[in-house]
């Protein structure tokens, strides 16, 4: 199929071309599938002036009339979902399936800011003194900007822009190198939904992104960030945010997922949710299990029934049938999962299945079960962002706690269990944002996505994502008696 795209910037409601243009490729064999603007500084002022102006008339128009516009521009999303999953695996190499998963769960987002902003309640607090009347009021925050990754090349832009728009704030939004053509495909949409120029803003950058972020962080007239991406980037940016302007922060960074098997899981149920979370996207997303934590008396067979399951994976381009397994997004990421499954092997590990990059391309990397994995290796430390699954054993409900909360990330946390009582005591001690008992997956919009420790600062998605984009305004009538 032959997909039709945007490849310049948009700001302020025009198509915005530059001199110099950056290549984006297809992981699966790396061609180059486009050439985008390469912006700098100064576009990013632009669009962040445009961002100011566009503001006060959308601010002041109601939440019902806003929604309209955002609902229109859903309705496009879902019928250009086939081109928006294909533009998805096209430059972040996601099969299909999940691409299609993906532009349905990003425009999600869309239509439940659009529905959310019209219950942006304030309070009425009971008094103090007979002669006053307290109340709160909600308000937009004012012009934000937005930094986002490329493991989710839309739904990472739409649970920002959504809650931003609808809330009546504005957006500049820095999409990443590898996948800006996503990004461009939403500014199409929303072009036509009607949403008015200077509101939706994409400043396509590659090597000006450090200046860029410096103006999203350092204007005086953006109220509020918000970063997905490394906890490394964020920690720096969130700084740079807060040091000049103090302006509000939504920080969602990187993870280190624990999976815990117990000795009285349903088994079965525990191997298809331990697939399902590490091997979505070849592993690379922010709350894929990063390592699995197997209770000793199950190991041998749990082990073994996961080495089954990943065996059958089918790895290849993400636009040919069937496949599950895609490419990893570039050659740097193939060599640090290559470099940490040595790092395991060389101490001590076993490779039940995999361990080696895949013929199936340079960028590939077999899927791979890992057995006999310490807490020392690299794999248990930081974060794989490959289809790399290790197995470290335990042998009592305080060790798998222990060994989970032994890192300073706190994303997204899974285990599996028949017990109730155990159910309840794992979730509330186990240190992450987000705790899945015996599922795999379960990201949607109407749940509050984000984590404690670094993992990041904020919610994403549900009521909670709103506030992100409200302030909170006190108001104090007097004089009433
Ligand atoms: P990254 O290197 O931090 O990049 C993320 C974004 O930050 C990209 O748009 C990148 O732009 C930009 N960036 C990099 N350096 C910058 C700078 N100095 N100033 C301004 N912007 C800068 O992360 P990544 O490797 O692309 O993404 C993977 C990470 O994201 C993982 O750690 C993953 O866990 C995390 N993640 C978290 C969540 C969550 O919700 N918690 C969701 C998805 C991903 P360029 O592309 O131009 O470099």
């Amino acid at each position: 199929m032959t997909l039709s795209f945007r490849s310049d910037a948009y700001i302020d409601g025009q198509w915005r071309t530059a001199a110099r243009r950056f290549k984006v490729y297809n992981p699966a064999t790396q061609k180059v599938v486009a050439e985008v603007p390469d912006l700098a500084a100064a576009d990013a002022e632009a669009a962040v002036a445009a961002a100011h102006r566009a503001l006060p008339p959308w601010a002041a128009k109601t939440a019902k009339e806003r929604a309209a516009i955002l609902t229109a521009w859903f309705d496009l999303m879902i019928a250009d979902l086939d081109r928006l999953a294909g533009l998805i695996t096209l430059e972040g190499g996601k099969p299909l399936t999940e691409a299609k998963g993906e532009a349905a769960y990003g425009a999600a987002f869309i239509e439940w800011f659009a529905e959310e902003a019209k219950r942006a309640y304030g309070r009425t607090i009971p008094t103090t003194a007979a002669s006053r009347r307290y109340i709160t009021l909600k308000q937009p925050v004012g012009v934000c900007a937005a930094i986002t990754p490329w493991n989710f090349p839309m739904a990472m832009i739409t649970r920002k822009a959504g809650p931003a728009l609808a809330a009546g704030c504005s957006i500049v939004l820095k999409p990443p190198h590898q996948t800006p053509l996503t990004a461009l495909a939403l500014a199409e949409l929303a072009e036509k939904a009607g949403v008015p120029a200077g509101l939706f803003n994409v400043v396509t950058t590659d090597t000006h992104t450090a200046d860029v972020g410096r103006v999203l962080c350092e204007s005086p007239l953006v109220r509020k960030f918000s970063f997905t991406g490394s906890t490394a980037i964020g920690k720096k940016l969130g700084a740079a945010c807060v040091g000049s302007t103090v302006k509000r922060v939504s920080l969602e960074l990187g993870g280190n997922a624990p999976l815990l098997v117990f000795a009285d899981a349903d088994l079965d149920l525990a191997v298809k949710g331990a697939v399902a979370s590490k091997f979505r996207n070849a592993g690379q997303t922010c709350v894929c299990a990063n390592r699995i934590l197997v209770e000793h008396a199950i190991y041998d067979a749990f082990s073994a029934k996961l080495a089954e399951a990943v065996r059958q994976l089918k790895v290849g381009p993400g636009d040919q049938p069937g496949v599950e397994i895609g490419p990893l997004i570039d050659e740097k990421a193939i060599q640090k999962v290559t470099e940490m499954v040595g790092d395991a092997i060389g101490g001590g590990a076993k490779a039940l299945v995999g361990g080696a990059r895949s013929e199936a391309g340079a960028q590939f990397f077999q899927p791979t079960v890992l057995a006999d994995v310490t807490r020392q290796m690299r794999v248990n430390t930081e974060e794989i962002f490959g289809p790399v699954a290790p197995l470290i054993r335990f042998r009592s409900e305080d060790e798998a706690v222990a060994i989970a909360n032994d890192t300073p990330f706190g994303l997204a946390a899974y285990f599996f269990t028949r017990d109730i009582a155990r159910a309840w005591r794992v979730a509330e001690r186990i240190e992450a944002g987000m705790v899945s008992i015996n599922e795999g997956v379960y990201s949607n919009e109407v749940i509050p996505f984000g984590g404690v420790k670094e993992s990041g600062l904020g919610r994403e998605g549900g009521v909670e994502g709103l506030e992100e984009y409200l302030e909170t305004k006190f108001v104090n009538f007097g004089g009433v008696a």
